[in-house]
């Protein structure tokens, strides 16, 4: 039996699909790494907003007021979410992704960037330049440490940055941040956490860890699209040109010359997504008030999912370590005899479960961890746990994948867009 924990409600927990064995089910969402559906609270707050909102910072009137408090407001609660120092600085953007690439726009001439290989695309992509390392990533979170101490020694003078996930989003497995961040600080270096899939699991701690930027979704954090932030040291970004040029991050414009903003607003130019800066922060203090209760939730149903999924014939899980580590309830597997693409494809269609099938944006973790895990192929699925998830959805999985794995393909699937489909 599982127990039942406080934890907050999502708002399409009754949602009902369509199965081409006719009738329709209680949709099973084990995607939440790829989006988190909304919470009541965000739901019920944004529809509480909806009148109201209005441009911010550029009008006397009464929702131009409300919108701008409720704007700011969210920068202090967003630095709370991940306990960061009162010089942070929160500037918003529209996802994780977006982040890194204002920090990649932002940083010091000639600096040098350490990343581990098995990133997410974001993490992985926004640097340029000669001085960029995508280092193998170790099979130890020992050796994944001592891989970022002989990275940053032999990287040229100047500045140096260090990106990292707090939580694999193909594995969910944690890496060993604060551990990094303490290297990292040995030769002078920053550290940019890339919080995606860390921060809808796990409490963080900037000042605890140690480190010096944090990026965040809040698709992931269950609100919905469109917001996320980037948190951390001021001075790079108050030196760096503007994200964007436009209306909102200047101070004074003349014919001749521009005066920009040097606070968060200066890379946030044009009208901002009030909305979602405002779901964004329900999220994140209904998250912060509740994490006891969300990490046990978690843990209970990702135990059960794996015992269940480690009895099928054929299954293997991608590992980022070779020893078990503490993780999020997120995994990734293969199914020998089994092409991902058309598990879950059956799993939708059949038996109303969403899942993601691929390579989750980050392909050379998932190639190598396939190979690593004995099978080949470059494509896996993932099952990825939340606050939306049950015990029902759990035990509905693993029986479904016993059933489909026993009985090989029962509908004709065709795949006419690369995709299958019944
Ligand atoms: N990093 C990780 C670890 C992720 O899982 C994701 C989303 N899959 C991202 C970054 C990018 O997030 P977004 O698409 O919201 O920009």
């Amino acid at each position: 039996t599982v127990a039942t924990h406080e934890i907050p409600a999502v708002a399409c927990a009754d949602l009902r699909v369509p199965l081409v064995t006719g009738g329709d089910i209680g949709y099973a969402n084990l995607d939440h790494a790829a989006s988190a559906p909304c919470l009541d609270k965000v739901r019920a707050a944004v529809d509480e907003f909806l009148p109201w909102y209005a441009s911010v910072h550029r009008g006397a009137g009464f929702a131009s007021q409300v919108s701008t408090k409720l704007y700011e407001r969210t920068r202090g609660i967003l630095r709370d979410f991940v306990d960061a120092r009162s010089t942070d600085t929160v500037v918003f953007t529209r996802n994780t992704t977006d982040s890194f690439n204002l920090l990649a726009r932002s940083l010091p001439k000639h600096t040098s960037v350490v990343v581990f290989d098995t990133e997410h695309h974001a993490a992985l992509l926004p640097w340029k330049g000669p001085n960029v390392r995508r280092i193998e990533t170790p099979r130890t979170r020992l050796a994944a440490v001592s891989a970022v101490d002989e990275a940053l020694a032999d990287c040229p003078q100047g500045p140096r940055l260090v990106v990292l996930t707090g939580a694999s989003n193909v594995t969910g497995e944690l890496l060993p941040v604060k551990e990094i961040a303490a290297v990292a600080r040995r030769h002078g270096a920053r550290i940019a956490l890339d919080a995606a899939q860390l921060a809808p699991h796990r409490k963080i701690s900037v000042r605890e860890l140690d480190v010096d930027y944090v990026a965040l979704s809040g698709h992931k954090l269950y609100a919905p699209f469109g917001a996320g932030a980037l948190i951390g040291r001021a001075d790079w970004l108050r030196a760096a040109q503007p994200y964007l040029a436009g209306g909102g991050a200047t101070k004074l414009v003349s014919r001749e010359s521009v005066v920009w903003n040097s606070g968060p607003e200066r890379h946030e130019a044009g009208s901002p997504n009030t909305v979602g800066v405002y779901a964004l922060g329900v999220a994140c203090e209904t998250l912060a008030a509740n994490w006891d209760g969300i990490v046990a939730h978690e843990e209970e149903l990702l135990a059960r999912l794996r015992r269940g999924l480690a009895a099928i014939p054929g299954f293997a899980e991608l590992r980022l370590f070779d020893a078990p580590v503490d993780r999020v309830g997120t995994l990734s597997f293969v199914v020998d005899g089994f092409e991902p693409g058309w598990l879950a494809a059956v799993l939708s269609a059949e038996y109303g479960i969403g899942v993601r099938d691929g390579a989750f944006c980050a392909h050379v973790a998932t190639k190598r961890l396939i190979a690593v895990a004995g099978s080949s192929g470059q494509q896996a699925v993932r099952v990825s746990l939340g606050l939306g998830s049950t015990t029902e959805h759990v035990d509905r999985i693993v029986l479904a994948l016993r059933q489909i794995v026993a009985r090989g393909a029962r509908w004709q699937y065709e795949k006419p867009e690369g995709r299958w489909v019944p």
